[in-house]
Protein backbone atom coordinates (compact mmCIF):
# COMPACT_ATOMS: atom_id res chain seq x y z
CA UNK A 1 0.00 0.00 0.00
CA UNK A 2 1.38 3.66 -0.38
CA UNK A 3 0.82 6.78 1.31
CA UNK A 4 -2.64 7.86 0.36
CA UNK A 5 -3.96 4.22 0.76
CA UNK A 6 -2.85 3.67 3.95
CA UNK A 7 -3.59 6.99 5.45
CA UNK A 8 -7.14 7.36 3.71
CA UNK A 9 -6.11 10.54 2.35
CA UNK A 10 -8.12 11.73 -0.76
CA UNK A 11 -7.64 10.83 -4.42
CA UNK A 12 -6.77 13.84 -6.49
CA UNK A 13 -4.03 14.88 -8.29
CA UNK A 14 -1.33 16.13 -6.06
CA UNK A 15 1.85 18.48 -6.66
CA UNK A 16 4.74 18.89 -4.32
CA UNK A 17 5.74 22.61 -4.99
CA UNK A 18 8.51 22.18 -2.45
CA UNK A 19 11.01 19.60 -2.83
CA UNK A 20 14.95 19.69 -1.67
CA UNK A 21 17.74 17.71 -3.45
CA UNK A 22 20.10 19.16 -0.82
CA UNK A 23 21.34 15.78 0.60
CA UNK A 24 24.24 14.36 -0.62
CA UNK A 25 23.98 11.32 -2.32
CA UNK A 26 25.13 10.45 -5.94
CA UNK A 27 23.32 12.45 -8.91
CA UNK A 28 21.17 9.18 -10.08
CA UNK A 29 20.55 8.11 -6.62
CA UNK A 30 18.55 11.60 -6.39
CA UNK A 31 16.99 11.05 -9.33
CA UNK A 32 16.25 7.08 -7.87
CA UNK A 33 14.80 8.51 -4.37
CA UNK A 34 12.70 11.04 -5.90
CA UNK A 35 11.43 8.27 -8.55
CA UNK A 36 10.05 5.90 -5.13
CA UNK A 37 8.96 9.18 -3.15
CA UNK A 38 6.70 10.29 -6.25
CA UNK A 39 5.41 6.57 -6.41
CA UNK A 40 5.33 5.84 -2.93
CA UNK A 41 2.96 9.74 -2.16
CA UNK A 42 1.34 9.09 -5.84
CA UNK A 43 2.82 12.86 -6.60
CA UNK A 44 1.84 14.01 -10.00
CA UNK A 45 4.06 16.40 -10.63
CA UNK A 46 7.14 17.63 -8.22
CA UNK A 47 8.99 21.13 -7.98
CA UNK A 48 12.53 20.92 -6.48
CA UNK A 49 13.96 23.91 -5.26
CA UNK A 50 17.45 24.42 -5.60
CA UNK A 51 19.38 26.38 -3.18
CA UNK A 52 23.11 26.81 -3.54
CA UNK A 53 24.20 29.19 -0.59
CA UNK A 54 22.68 28.35 2.67
CA UNK A 55 23.84 30.17 6.06
CA UNK A 56 25.47 27.03 7.29
CA UNK A 57 26.75 25.40 4.39
CA UNK A 58 26.71 25.86 0.33
CA UNK A 59 25.69 23.28 -1.77
CA UNK A 60 27.13 24.72 -5.22
CA UNK A 61 26.03 21.51 -7.85
CA UNK A 62 22.37 22.34 -6.56
CA UNK A 63 20.83 23.48 -9.61
CA UNK A 64 22.72 20.80 -11.46
CA UNK A 65 21.37 18.11 -9.68
CA UNK A 66 18.02 19.42 -9.89
CA UNK A 67 17.99 19.71 -13.68
CA UNK A 68 19.93 16.16 -13.91
CA UNK A 69 16.33 14.76 -11.97
CA UNK A 70 14.39 16.74 -14.04
CA UNK A 71 16.27 15.79 -17.30
CA UNK A 72 16.18 12.01 -15.62
CA UNK A 73 12.67 11.42 -14.83
CA UNK A 74 10.30 13.70 -17.48
CA UNK A 75 12.17 11.29 -19.80
CA UNK A 76 9.35 8.29 -18.28
CA UNK A 77 6.96 10.45 -17.67
CA UNK A 78 6.93 13.95 -19.35
CA UNK A 79 6.14 17.24 -17.09
CA UNK A 80 6.79 15.18 -13.69
CA UNK A 81 9.59 17.39 -12.73
CA UNK A 82 9.75 20.97 -12.37
CA UNK A 83 13.13 22.95 -11.28
CA UNK A 84 13.32 26.31 -9.17
CA UNK A 85 17.02 27.58 -9.90
CA UNK A 86 18.77 29.50 -7.21
CA UNK A 87 20.94 32.44 -7.59
CA UNK A 88 24.70 32.05 -5.96
CA UNK A 89 26.14 34.57 -4.26
CA UNK A 90 29.74 35.74 -3.31
CA UNK A 91 29.52 37.77 -0.32
CA UNK A 92 31.81 40.78 -2.16
CA UNK A 93 32.21 43.21 -4.79
CA UNK A 94 31.64 40.22 -7.48
CA UNK A 95 27.95 40.46 -6.37
CA UNK A 96 25.85 43.23 -8.91
CA UNK A 97 23.03 43.93 -10.47
CA UNK A 98 23.76 42.60 -13.97
CA UNK A 99 25.45 39.52 -12.32
CA UNK A 100 22.33 38.57 -10.93
CA UNK A 101 19.80 39.43 -14.20
CA UNK A 102 22.77 36.65 -15.97
CA UNK A 103 22.63 34.14 -13.13
CA UNK A 104 18.50 34.42 -13.58
CA UNK A 105 18.44 34.62 -17.59
CA UNK A 106 21.39 31.46 -17.58
CA UNK A 107 19.02 29.16 -15.06
CA UNK A 108 15.96 30.05 -17.97
CA UNK A 109 17.88 29.12 -20.90
CA UNK A 110 19.21 26.24 -19.08
CA UNK A 111 15.36 25.30 -18.47
CA UNK A 112 14.93 26.79 -14.93
CA UNK A 113 10.74 27.08 -14.54
CA UNK A 114 10.69 29.72 -12.18
CA UNK A 115 13.24 30.54 -9.14
CA UNK A 116 13.81 29.74 -6.02
CA UNK A 117 14.92 32.62 -2.99
CA UNK A 118 16.38 31.49 0.72
CA UNK A 119 17.75 35.27 1.61
CA UNK A 120 15.13 36.07 3.47
CA UNK A 121 15.62 33.08 5.88
CA UNK A 122 17.08 35.21 8.98
CA UNK A 123 20.28 33.75 9.55
CA UNK A 124 20.60 34.17 5.20
CA UNK A 125 19.34 37.37 5.17
CA UNK A 126 22.11 38.12 7.91
CA UNK A 127 25.17 36.28 5.83
CA UNK A 128 23.98 38.72 2.52
CA UNK A 129 23.87 41.59 4.66
CA UNK A 130 21.74 43.26 1.94
CA UNK A 131 18.12 44.35 2.11
CA UNK A 132 15.48 42.21 0.05
CA UNK A 133 14.43 44.91 -1.67
CA UNK A 134 17.84 46.38 -1.96
CA UNK A 135 18.38 47.98 -6.15
CA UNK A 136 20.97 45.20 -6.49
CA UNK A 137 18.00 42.89 -7.42
CA UNK A 138 15.84 45.36 -9.56
CA UNK A 139 17.24 44.24 -13.06
CA UNK A 140 16.79 40.58 -11.60
CA UNK A 141 13.07 41.07 -10.72
CA UNK A 142 12.20 42.96 -13.77
CA UNK A 143 13.51 40.15 -15.93
CA UNK A 144 11.52 37.62 -13.43
CA UNK A 145 8.05 39.72 -14.18
CA UNK A 146 8.67 40.03 -17.98
CA UNK A 147 8.78 36.15 -18.14
CA UNK A 148 5.92 35.70 -15.63
CA UNK A 149 8.03 33.42 -13.48
CA UNK A 150 6.63 32.55 -9.83
CA UNK A 151 9.42 32.99 -7.17
CA UNK A 152 9.42 30.70 -4.26
CA UNK A 153 10.77 32.82 -1.14
CA UNK A 154 11.61 31.89 2.09
CA UNK A 155 11.02 35.10 4.59
CA UNK A 156 11.70 34.98 7.94
CA UNK A 157 10.81 32.04 10.81
CA UNK A 158 8.50 31.38 13.50
CA UNK A 159 8.10 34.66 15.50
CA UNK A 160 9.04 32.81 18.39
CA UNK A 161 12.57 32.36 16.82
CA UNK A 162 13.44 36.00 18.23
CA UNK A 163 12.18 35.83 21.88
CA UNK A 164 14.68 33.98 24.32
CA UNK A 165 11.39 32.75 26.16
CA UNK A 166 9.10 31.45 23.56
CA UNK A 167 11.95 30.15 21.50
CA UNK A 168 11.55 26.04 20.97
CA UNK A 169 14.14 23.93 22.33
CA UNK A 170 14.47 22.24 18.67
CA UNK A 171 14.99 26.04 17.45
CA UNK A 172 17.52 26.77 20.25
CA UNK A 173 19.64 23.89 19.42
CA UNK A 174 19.50 24.30 15.48
CA UNK A 175 21.28 27.95 16.15
CA UNK A 176 17.55 29.26 15.24
CA UNK A 177 17.20 32.26 18.20
CA UNK A 178 18.16 35.20 16.70
CA UNK A 179 19.04 37.85 19.23
CA UNK A 180 19.99 41.84 18.10
CA UNK A 181 22.22 40.96 15.69
CA UNK A 182 19.83 39.67 13.33
CA UNK A 183 17.15 41.71 11.35
CA UNK A 184 13.92 41.15 12.85
CA UNK A 185 10.66 39.25 11.41
CA UNK A 186 9.45 42.79 10.99
CA UNK A 187 12.18 44.40 9.17
CA UNK A 188 12.09 41.57 6.66
CA UNK A 189 8.37 41.55 6.03
CA UNK A 190 9.18 45.57 5.49
CA UNK A 191 11.63 44.27 2.97
CA UNK A 192 9.06 42.39 0.73
CA UNK A 193 6.92 45.36 1.11
CA UNK A 194 9.59 46.87 -0.66
CA UNK A 195 10.15 44.50 -3.55
CA UNK A 196 6.38 44.43 -3.94
CA UNK A 197 5.91 47.92 -4.25
CA UNK A 198 8.60 48.28 -6.57
CA UNK A 199 7.07 44.82 -8.54
CA UNK A 200 3.54 44.72 -8.06
CA UNK A 201 2.93 41.76 -10.70
CA UNK A 202 5.87 39.54 -9.20
CA UNK A 203 4.22 35.97 -9.13
CA UNK A 204 5.60 35.62 -5.05
CA UNK A 205 4.80 32.46 -3.33
CA UNK A 206 5.51 33.23 -0.31
CA UNK A 207 7.03 29.78 2.02
CA UNK A 208 5.95 28.27 5.12
CA UNK A 209 2.70 30.55 5.20
CA UNK A 210 5.27 33.69 5.16
CA UNK A 211 5.22 32.44 9.20
CA UNK A 212 2.12 34.65 9.25
CA UNK A 213 -0.29 32.44 10.85
CA UNK A 214 -0.51 34.08 14.07
CA UNK A 215 -1.79 37.42 12.59
CA UNK A 216 -4.38 36.58 10.66
CA UNK A 217 -5.15 40.55 9.78
CA UNK A 218 -1.81 40.36 8.84
CA UNK A 219 -2.21 37.56 6.25
CA UNK A 220 -5.77 39.13 5.06
CA UNK A 221 -3.88 42.34 4.33
CA UNK A 222 -1.21 40.30 1.69
CA UNK A 223 -4.02 38.67 0.18
CA UNK A 224 -5.58 41.77 -0.60
CA UNK A 225 -3.36 44.12 -0.86
CA UNK A 226 -0.84 41.82 -3.41
CA UNK A 227 -2.61 40.42 -6.05
CA UNK A 228 -0.09 37.77 -7.24
CA UNK A 229 1.01 37.12 -3.95
CA UNK A 230 0.33 33.35 -2.61
CA UNK A 231 1.49 30.97 0.81
CA UNK A 232 2.79 27.94 0.25
CA UNK A 233 1.88 25.50 2.75
CA UNK A 234 5.40 23.71 3.66
CA UNK A 235 5.22 23.10 7.54
CA UNK A 236 6.65 25.70 10.03
CA UNK A 237 4.50 23.45 11.80
CA UNK A 238 3.84 26.13 14.05
CA UNK A 239 1.22 27.16 11.81
CA UNK A 240 -1.14 24.35 12.46
CA UNK A 241 -1.37 25.64 16.23
CA UNK A 242 -2.70 28.98 14.93
CA UNK A 243 -4.98 27.32 12.53
CA UNK A 244 -6.27 25.04 15.58
CA UNK A 245 -6.56 28.23 17.71
CA UNK A 246 -8.82 30.68 15.83
CA UNK A 247 -10.39 27.26 12.96
CA UNK A 248 -13.67 28.59 11.70
CA UNK A 249 -11.33 31.58 10.33
CA UNK A 250 -8.37 30.16 9.08
CA UNK A 251 -11.22 27.84 7.74
CA UNK A 252 -13.03 30.48 6.07
CA UNK A 253 -9.61 32.07 4.64
CA UNK A 254 -8.46 28.35 3.24
CA UNK A 255 -11.73 28.84 0.89
CA UNK A 256 -11.44 32.30 0.30
CA UNK A 257 -7.96 32.44 -1.00
CA UNK A 258 -8.25 28.87 -2.64
CA UNK A 259 -6.32 30.37 -5.40
CA UNK A 260 -3.90 31.80 -3.69
CA UNK A 261 -2.16 28.98 -2.00
CA UNK A 262 -0.29 25.56 -2.43
CA UNK A 263 1.17 23.41 -0.87
CA UNK A 264 4.70 21.71 -0.25
CA UNK A 265 6.03 19.77 2.43
CA UNK A 266 10.26 20.09 2.22
CA UNK A 267 10.42 17.21 0.93
CA UNK A 268 14.48 16.19 0.41
CA UNK A 269 16.01 13.30 -1.29
CA UNK A 270 15.61 11.18 1.69
CA UNK A 271 16.77 7.37 1.76
CA UNK A 272 14.72 6.09 4.60
CA UNK A 273 15.92 2.42 4.34
CA UNK A 274 15.09 -0.78 2.14
CA UNK A 275 11.01 -0.36 2.60
CA UNK A 276 8.74 2.55 1.18
CA UNK A 277 6.99 1.50 4.50
CA UNK A 278 9.97 3.79 6.24
CA UNK A 279 8.80 6.69 4.50
CA UNK A 280 6.16 7.21 6.84
CA UNK A 281 7.75 8.41 9.89
CA UNK A 282 10.50 9.89 8.05
CA UNK A 283 10.90 13.40 9.21
CA UNK A 284 12.49 14.98 5.89
CA UNK A 285 10.18 13.03 3.68
CA UNK A 286 7.39 11.93 5.63
CA UNK A 287 5.76 13.19 8.77
CA UNK A 288 5.38 16.51 7.05
CA UNK A 289 3.41 15.25 4.36
CA UNK A 290 0.91 13.45 6.94
CA UNK A 291 0.93 16.38 9.46
CA UNK A 292 -0.17 18.77 6.35
CA UNK A 293 -2.74 16.43 4.53
CA UNK A 294 -4.27 15.51 7.77
CA UNK A 295 -4.84 19.05 8.61
CA UNK A 296 -6.00 19.78 4.97
CA UNK A 297 -8.40 16.85 4.60
CA UNK A 298 -9.63 15.16 7.95
CA UNK A 299 -12.05 16.81 10.50
CA UNK A 300 -11.11 14.30 13.71
CA UNK A 301 -8.93 16.61 16.34
CA UNK A 302 -5.79 14.76 16.83
CA UNK A 303 -2.66 14.65 19.03
CA UNK A 304 0.54 15.55 17.10
CA UNK A 305 4.20 14.39 19.09
CA UNK A 306 5.16 18.00 17.97
CA UNK A 307 2.29 20.55 18.16
CA UNK A 308 0.00 19.06 20.94
CA UNK A 309 -3.65 19.10 19.79
CA UNK A 310 -4.72 20.18 16.72
CA UNK A 311 -7.86 20.14 14.59
CA UNK A 312 -8.04 19.69 11.24
CA UNK A 313 -9.39 22.29 8.34
CA UNK A 314 -11.51 19.52 7.06
CA UNK A 315 -11.38 21.39 3.35
CA UNK A 316 -13.71 21.10 0.37
CA UNK A 317 -12.58 19.16 -2.56
CA UNK A 318 -12.71 21.85 -4.72
CA UNK A 319 -10.67 24.11 -2.29
CA UNK A 320 -7.74 21.15 -1.61
CA UNK A 321 -8.01 20.55 -5.48
CA UNK A 322 -6.75 23.75 -6.01
CA UNK A 323 -4.75 24.00 -3.22
CA UNK A 324 -2.80 20.20 -4.21
CA UNK A 325 -2.69 21.20 -8.02
CA UNK A 326 -4.62 23.77 -10.11
CA UNK A 327 -2.79 26.46 -8.70
CA UNK A 328 0.41 25.68 -9.84
CA UNK A 329 -0.15 24.41 -12.97
CA UNK A 330 -1.96 27.57 -13.86
CA UNK A 331 1.27 29.46 -12.43
CA UNK A 332 3.68 27.24 -14.05
CA UNK A 333 2.37 25.78 -17.12
CA UNK A 334 3.82 22.46 -18.67
CA UNK A 335 7.66 21.97 -17.67
CA UNK A 336 10.60 24.07 -20.03
CA UNK A 337 12.51 22.31 -21.71
CA UNK A 338 16.02 21.94 -20.90
CA UNK A 339 19.41 23.69 -22.36
CA UNK A 340 21.37 20.38 -22.57
CA UNK A 341 24.13 22.01 -23.85
CA UNK A 342 24.02 24.66 -21.28
CA UNK A 343 24.01 22.61 -18.72
CA UNK A 344 27.11 20.84 -19.75
CA UNK A 345 29.06 24.42 -19.60
CA UNK A 346 27.33 25.21 -16.36
CA UNK A 347 28.95 22.00 -14.94
CA UNK A 348 31.89 22.88 -16.32
CA UNK A 349 32.48 25.91 -15.43
CA UNK A 350 31.14 25.45 -11.73
CA UNK A 351 34.41 22.70 -11.54
CA UNK A 352 36.60 24.99 -12.39
CA UNK A 353 35.43 27.53 -9.61
CA UNK A 354 35.63 24.76 -7.24
CA UNK A 355 38.87 23.13 -8.51
CA UNK A 356 40.25 27.48 -8.44
CA UNK A 357 38.74 27.73 -5.13
CA UNK A 358 36.40 30.80 -5.87
CA UNK A 359 33.78 28.70 -4.21
CA UNK A 360 33.35 25.97 -1.68
CA UNK A 361 30.75 23.24 -0.79
CA UNK A 362 30.08 22.80 2.79
CA UNK A 363 33.43 20.65 3.51
CA UNK A 364 35.86 17.96 1.63
CA UNK A 365 33.40 15.18 1.41
CA UNK A 366 30.62 17.20 0.43
CA UNK A 367 32.95 19.03 -2.27
CA UNK A 368 34.44 15.60 -3.48
CA UNK A 369 30.35 14.51 -4.24
CA UNK A 370 29.80 17.86 -6.08
CA UNK A 371 32.64 17.23 -7.95
CA UNK A 372 31.64 13.82 -8.84
CA UNK A 373 28.35 14.33 -9.61
CA UNK A 374 29.35 18.12 -11.87
CA UNK A 375 30.87 15.55 -13.79
CA UNK A 376 28.26 12.84 -14.44
CA UNK A 377 26.29 15.19 -14.95
CA UNK A 378 28.25 17.24 -17.54
CA UNK A 379 28.57 14.37 -19.20
CA UNK A 380 25.14 13.18 -19.08
CA UNK A 381 23.88 16.05 -20.74
CA UNK A 382 26.38 16.32 -23.49
CA UNK A 383 25.26 13.26 -24.66
ZN1 LIG B 1 12.40 24.51 1.88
Amino acid sequence: MNNPQKNGYLEMPIWEGHCHCMMYHKAERTAELFRRIMEYYEYERITICAIVNESDADHPADNAVAFYVKSKLNAEKPNSVYVYGNIEHYYDERDTADGYLEQVKRLVAMGADGIKLLDGKTADRKRLNRRLDDPIFDKMYAYIVEQGLTVTSHVGDPRANWDITKVSEYARKKGWYYDETYPTLDELYAEVDGVLTKFPKLKLNLAHFYFIADDYDGAVAMMEKWENVSFDLTPGGEMFVHFTADHDKWRAFFTKYADRITYGTDTYNQDPGPSLDDYENCAAAGRRINQLRTMLEKTEPFDDPHFGHLVPLGLDREVLEKIYYKNVLKNNGDSKPLGNALIAQYCKDMLCELESGVIKSGDDNKQAMDVENLKTIAAWFEK
